[in-house]
């Protein structure tokens, strides 16, 4: 087995950085001119901090690629962390979307569209009932929400490792002495008391966690996909998760903004899951900026109305948003779902998906690291260690930050861009084998570099 030099790590990717930022002039001149008018210079702030670089500032996309403004274009496997997993500006989204915009976006009042869209995701997902947000983080807080109305419980459980979005409860972690703190400064310290985390795959610590029946609902991804590359579910676990959830009261929520990208229906429709809510956001409306929650008919019953005689508003459920479900990411959702996210679509990205994992995994065992190469439907990933990881612990103990910014770097300087570090390649709708033999390529060379 070989072993890897921290040093030579260390100069490789100094080497590599150096490259980058000599290719990036109008990206480092826009980053500076944007720090006089923006935090960090970007629109998120923190998205610079998880750039150990210059980020490349874009002119276009077009398919599975795009372009930045120094002229350098990138077939992209992380894809906006999956938010365009239909690849940038597909005919059918351009269309839908230009369509509607033309004839009026926003209404606060619904259009036929959200019908279909609703009819659709219930034909995927097998939960009859959808509500709509404009974004993956909100669907989760309105699921807490009705859960909590649902259940007259307040808390919620995630597992460790987990991401789920920007709001308060999911901002929690397992400080260095194993109590719950807040992941980021901003999060109020009480947050804490709503939030349970357990280890992923221990029946036995939910059972545990459940046990005093003071959880509304257990959220999780089907598999993990945030933070630790992939953490897949071991035998048995979605069925002790159901069982559990179910003798104890609490409501199970799969969100399925990442691991949609599987198939039609996610993964709660290719392993038969059957969650009370599936959440999910992201690629569904193509990166329009679209959220939606799907129900059982008797978690859907809280949310009718019963007016008081005079047609007052009785009974009602905090949830709401003045951009919710507006008529332009329903025209893109419905584009999105019928016309581009088709089974053959998916079928064309699992091939390329098994493509990319065996070769990554050819170049491994030629090198002779002891790493593992994992594989879901049209992603891939890297693990430090040669057996897969169960949990986060486990994930954390074989991560390294220096290596996983190598990689990144020394992909795009060869035209192949994994903006999540760590997160793993994905193939989008529109990749080609070629995109796929560029990241080979690249990945190849990294790996002969990092042995030499
Ligand atoms: N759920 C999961 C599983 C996610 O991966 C993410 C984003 N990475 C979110 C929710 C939140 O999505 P958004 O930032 O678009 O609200």
């Amino acid at each position: 087995m070989a072993t890897l030099d921290r040093a030579r790590i260390k100069e490789l990717k100094d080497r590599e950085d150096a490259r980058f930022l000599a290719d990036h002039p109008r990206s480092a001149a826009l980053l500076e001119r944007g720090r006089a008018s923006m935090p960090n210079g970007v629109p998120m702030a923190w998205l610079v901090g998880s750039y150990h670089h210059v980020p490349p500032w874009v002119a276009e996309g077009r398919g599975a690629r795009f372009t930045d403004v120094d002229g350098h274009t990138y077939s992209d496997f992380n894809i906006a962390d999956m938010s365009m997993f239909c690849g940038y500006a597909p005919e059918p989204l351009v269309r839908a979307v230009s369509d509607r915009m033309a004839r009026g976006n926003q209404f606060l009042l619904p259009t036929e569209d959200a019908i279909v869209v609703s009819e659709e995701l219930g034909r995927r997902f097998g939960l009859p009932k959808w509500q709509y947000t404009s974004s993956a983080t909100h669907a989760n807080s309105e699921a807490i929400r009705v859960a909590r109305v649902a259940t007259g419980r307040e808390r919620v459980l995630m597992f460790d490792g987990k991401y789920h979005g920007h709001f308060d409860e999911a901002l929690v972690e397992r400080g260095p002495d194993g109590s719950l703190v807040p992941e980021e400064r901003g999060v109020p310290a009480d947050t804490v008391e709503g939030t349970v985390l357990v280890p992923f795959n221990d029946p036995a610590a939910l059972a545990r966690a459940l046990e005093r029946r003071d959880v509304a609902l257990v959220l999780t991804e089907p598999a993990l996909t945030n933070n630790h590359g992939l953490i897949l579910p071991g035998e048995g676990f979605h069925d002790a998760l159901r069982r559990i959830t179910r003798a104890t009261g609490t409501l199970l929520a799969l969100d399925e903004t990442h691991t949609q990208v599987v198939g039609t229906g996610g993964l709660t429709a290719a392993w038969a899951l059957e969650p009370d809510l599936v959440t999910i956001g992201k690629s569904i409306a193509g990166g329009v900026p679209f959220g939606a929650w799907g129900m059982t008919n008797a978690i859907a019953e809280i949310l009718v109305q019963r007016k008081g005689p005079d047609g007052e508003r009785a009974n009602l459920v905090a949830t709401g948003g003045t951009l919710f479900g507006n008529a332009l990411a329903m025209a893109a959702a419905r584009a999105t779902m019928l016309e581009i996210l088709t089974p053959e679509a998916y079928l064309s990205t699992q091939r390329l998906g098994a493509r990319l994992a065996g070769g990554m995994r050819a170049a491994v065992d030629r090198a002779g690291l002891p790493w593992h190469i994992h594989h879901l439907g049209p992603r891939s990933g890297y693990t430090f260690r040669p057996a897969p990881v169960r949990n986060a612990d486990e994930a954390r103990a074989c991560a390294d930050e220096l290596l996983t910014r190598l990689i990144r770097i020394w992909l795009a300087n060869r035209g192949v861009w994994e903006a999540i570090v760590g997160a793993g390649p994905v193939c989008p709708v529109p990749a080609t084998d070629e995109d796929v033999d560029a990241y080979l390529g690249a990945w190849d060379s990294l790996l002969e570099a990092l042995v030499a």
